[in-house]
């Protein structure tokens, strides 16, 4: 059988959910909201449900949506994207990453990585027979350098994957550093995969900003309206790009799911249309979760990395005085009640074993509920 899937593990989202729910422990560990987003929303899928037609809507996506995903992008991003021949919805971004990979790379292409790193990108990479280049990133900022970047890039560098806001770092690429990715890029006839599910998740004021933006007839933009909506079970994501790529997409797309369930498309695209408010409000929310459970952990004595997008925080191990494996304070944690997630399974091999990543989308008692026990398990580590 296929020795990249025979040597892989269970998914470290999926492991530490379970043991949550085994040891009833409160769940700061996979990236998921408490709370189900709005009901209106719950709604438009149940009447689209109820009133159908539920069979297979169009490979691309209902237009419907696909035009409802370029206004979107139009009025929170301004980039100007024509449905038609630009838009393809997926079942989630994971889905959509899949498809991008199958469809640009030819085996022993060269693919631009940057860790740590969303745990499914490099097995995808390598499974689409991808040769991963790997730039490490460093806290506390993950910043992104030219000389990192000229040390990875050469003639056989077909794509370079993306993630901004970025999961596990929490921290948001500015438009300095996309324009220095875009001129590798161009200068090495590459595409850009970029994975911005957490697009409308930035802190502080921070904007995001669309490798669309930068690097216009190179990126494949890859959104989700699980992140947008808290609705992450729903998988349903969007791939945007040049009628060039979007074109190669679709025939990968066809023949991975083909399609996309209609009743979740069409609540999807009334979600679409919320106004600023309802974005604004979910970003103001996040983040007094962030600054709750932050400043708890700090109280107990813990350092904790910058958080300027998407739902996560990390704590500092060594800085906070715990001599501990990332793993094995996991291990730990679990036993005093709380799911974390060990960073080091988002590296390739040999990364840091000091940083645990939190998950802050949650209920105000679940996150006081979630630094106690962290606290308690700091205390007898
Ligand atoms: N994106 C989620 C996270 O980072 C996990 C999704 C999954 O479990 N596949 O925690």
């Amino acid at each position: 059988m296929n020795s990249i899937y025979a040597s892989l593990g269970t998914t470290v989202f999926e492991t530490m959910s379970r043991l949550a729910a085994e040891k009833g422990a409160v769940n700061l560990g996979q990236g998921f909201p408490e709370e189900d987003g709005p009901r209106d929303i719950l709604e438009a899928a149940a009447r689209a449900t109820l009133e159908g037609p539920n069979q297979y809507p169009p490979m691309r996506g209902l237009p419907a949506l696909r035009e409802a995903v370029a206004t979107h992008y139009m009025e929170h991003q301004q980039i100007e994207l024509d449905w038609q021949r630009e838009v393809t919805i997926t079942s989630g971004a994971t889905e959509a990453i899949a498809a991008a990979l199958l469809a640009f790379l030819e085996p022993g292409d060269e693919v631009v990585l940057f860790e740590p790193m969303y745990d499914a990108y490099l097995p995808m990479v390598r499974r689409a027979g991808g040769v991963p280049r790997i730039v490490r990133l460093q806290p506390r900022h993950w910043r992104i350098e030219r000389e990192a970047l000229a040390a990875v890039f050469t003639d056989k560098t077909r794509v370079v994957v993306i993630n901004t806001p970025h999961n596990p770092c929490a921290s948001v690429m500015t438009r300095g550093e996309l324009e220095l990715i875009a001129e590798f890029c161009r200068g090495h006839d590459a595409i850009c995969v970029s994975d911005e599910v957490w697009e409308h998740v930035t802190f502080d004021g921070v904007q995001h900003v669309s490798m669309l933006e930068v690097l216009r007839d190179r990126t494949l933009k890859i959104g989700s309206a699980g992140k947008m909506f808290s609705l992450t079970g729903w998988k349903v994501g969007f791939a945007c790009g040049a009628p060039a790529l979007t074109e190669q997409f679709a025939k990968a797309h066809q023949f991975l799911t083909f399609t996309t369930p209609p009743n979740l498309q069409r609540a999807v695209t009334y979600a679409l249309g919320k106004e600023r408010d309802y974005f604004d409000d979910m970003r103001a929310s996040f983040q007094r979760s962030r600054d709750r459970l932050v400043s708890a952990l700090t109280a107990g004595g813990f350092v904790t990395l910058p958080a300027r997008g998407a739902y996560f925080v990390s704590i500092d191990l060594t800085v906070s005085g715990i001599a501990m494996s990332d793993v094995d304070f996991a291990r730990h944690a679990i036993e005093h009640g709380v799911a974390t997630i060990p960073l080091s399974g988002f590296y390739a091999e040999n990364g840091p074993r000091n940083l645990v990543r939190l998950c802050f989308a949650k209920r105000d008692e679940t996150l006081d509920r979630g630094a106690e026990a962290l606290i308690r398990a700091k205390r007898s580590a």
